[in-house]
């Protein structure tokens, strides 16, 4: 198959979605419709494992939140689908972030019982940014939920997106007979108790039958054709642009745990979601479909294999094909590297990789080198935008138990940092390490990492900075200035970049405006 139509086939996307609307559910009958497990209940099983090898992963699952990110690859229809999962905690939106920086579509996933809830209303923000195209899902039709016309206002509302419903749900709970397909005009039938197999969905034309009538009763079957009229009213015509866009967002409904409407998204993703988008470097315009092979790291992740203590970059793959044991040029290192031992991802299992197309996640194992943000090409120098590290607004100075440890105090604190979740900051004034976090559970992840996979063990203080920003000047002598007045207030962060650590907010103001011609900046991006 040529290049083109292997790019032109592949889909990347994430779900978003509150807590508890139904993500990790939706995820294994998406995998079990892709074919990539027999049988749902086996992500679950897989989850239970890890808990049991990986300590500091038991922490977060105590509290109730997924940090393992996966990416899953699986083939549906004639398509190759790549399924990026983001972490569900607040604590974690930068890696969230990030992940959303690798897709080209989301699945947005609605709790129809709760309609629109609080970390939705985020995670669509960051889609926004980029126009990123959403398919939504009402989930939980096997229960009561709300109206459904209520909740697409809702969406439209509070989301700002147009809604336009694909089907339309006949009855509800213990009355949810199917849904009816408004373009098709055709009623698919739910079927109760074949929620981790694949059963073939009985369909019929229209929806205007006895046994529907009978099953939800004659005011029920009233009330729903009355909101499907009022659902094709009150809502504008299917326009694929305007859904590419970002603008539109088509509507299907079902419920993940009974495994109904999951193909349905997946036609619906495979068939509108675009193909591989094009990507911003400093230098050019990355056009998907390029012969020559380019990617960036938009995550790196430790502990994937306990047994083996192994951290993997996560790079997407932007343009061209990667082969086994092709060199490759890390271009912020200006190295050549040769690859043989990348990895696919398969239901959580991962496989060596023989090819790799545009769109498609690739696993490196990185022994430190790799960054996140990097760039890989096949020898042209390019530096992929829009991956940054953001300014964390905690911070903590880090105190040493056994002073002897602090090599590998120093060396553990930068691993992790390179994972993204926390920053490490290094003061030119004294020797201390500071770190930075978005979220305070972050400071607790760290100690208890540091202890298991370092064998170092610390405690953190209070530490009186407000704020960090990256600074950068093209005038040599002014920045040299500014070095010399700021000094005791600099200091270097995990990737070597210089910073300057704001004891308030105030402060930086006076600084910013004492020196217009040094750039302050929030965010640290490649
Ligand atoms: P996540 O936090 O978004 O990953 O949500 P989960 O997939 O873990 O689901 C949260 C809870 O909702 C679990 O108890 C699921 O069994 C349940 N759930 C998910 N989908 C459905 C559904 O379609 N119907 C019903 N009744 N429960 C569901």
């Amino acid at each position: 198959m040529s290049l083109h139509s292997e790019i032109a086939k592949r889909r990347t996307f994430a779900i978003i979605s509150h807590p508890d609307a139904g993500k990790t559910t939706m995820t294994e009958k998406l995998l079990l419709w892709g074919q990539a497990i027999q049988r749902a209940g086996e992500v679950k099983s897989r989850k239970t494992d890890k808990h049991a090898t990986s300590d500091w992963m038991s922490m977060e699952q105590e509290r109730g939140i997924s940090i393992t990110t996966s990416v899953m690859q699986f083939p549906y229809a004639d398509n190759m689908v790549n399924l990026l999962d983001t972490p569900g905690h607040a604590d974690f939106s930068e890696d969230t972030y990030r992940t959303l920086t690798a897709v080209d579509s989301a699945l947005m996933v609605i709790d129809g019982a709760k309609g629109v809830e609080e970390r939705t209303i985020k995670l669509m923000e960051v889609c926004r940014m980029r126009d990123t195209p959403i398919i939504s899902f009402v989930n939980k039709l096997d229960r009561e939920i709300r109206d459904p016309l209520s909740l697409l206002d809702e969406i439209e509302n509070v989301l700002k997106i147009q809604c336009v419903p694909m089907t339309w749900p006949i009855g509800t709970g213990q009355h949810f007979v199917g849904v009816y397909n408004i373009s098709e005009d055709k009623t698919y039938f739910y079927q109760k108790g074949h929620g981790t197999e694949i059963v073939e969905i009985e369909s019929r034309d229209g929806y205007d039958y006895p046994d529907v009538r009978e099953r939800i009763g004659e005011i029920a079957f009233r009330e729903f054709e009355e909101s499907l009229e009022l659902a094709k009213m009150a809502h504008e015509d299917w326009d694929v642009d305007e859904f590419l866009t970002g603008k539109q967002t088509p509507v299907l409904f079902g419920t993940a745990l009974g495994n109904f409407g999951i193909n349905m998204v997946l036609d619906v993703l495979t068939q509108y979601a675009p193909a591989p988008k094009d990507h911003d470097t400093v230098e050019r315009t990355v056009k998907a479909d390029e012969e020559k092979f380019s990617g960036f790291v938009f995550k790196i992740q430790a502990n994937m294999d306990p047994k083996h203590r192994d951290r993997i970059a996560f790079m997407r793959v932007c343009s061209g094909k990667y082969e086994k044991g092709m060199k490759m040029k890390h271009v912020r290192l200006g190295k050549e590297v040769r690859i043989s031992d990348a990895l696919t991802f398969l239901a959580g299992d991962r496989e060596a990789l023989e090819e790799a197309y545009s769109g498609d996640i690739i696993g490196l194992h990185n022994h430190g080198t790799i960054q996140i943000g990097d760039s890989f090409t096949e020898g042209e120098t390019l530096n992929f935008t829009g991956i940054p590290h953001f300014a964390p607004e905690l911070f903590r100075r880090v105190v040493l138990k056994d002073p002897l440890k602090s090599k590998q105090l120093q060396k553990g604190l930068q691993q992790l940092s390179e994972e993204g979740a926390t920053q490490v900051f290094m003061p030119q004034i004294n020797n201390d390490l500071i770190l930075g976090a978005v979220g305070v559970l972050q400071f607790e992840v760290v100690a208890h990492r540091l202890l298991e996979e370092y064998k170092v063990q610390c405690t953190f203080e209070p530490v009186s900075i407000a704020t960090v920003r990256w600074v950068h000047c093209d005038d040599k002598v002014a920045f040299e200035k500014f070095k010399k007045k700021a000094h005791d207030q600099l200091s270097v962060d995990g990737g070597g970049y210089l910073t300057y650590l704001a004891p308030s907010r105030v402060n930086l103001k006076l600084m910013q405006e004492r020196y217009p011609e040094i750039t302050f900046s929030a965010t640290r991006e490649h």
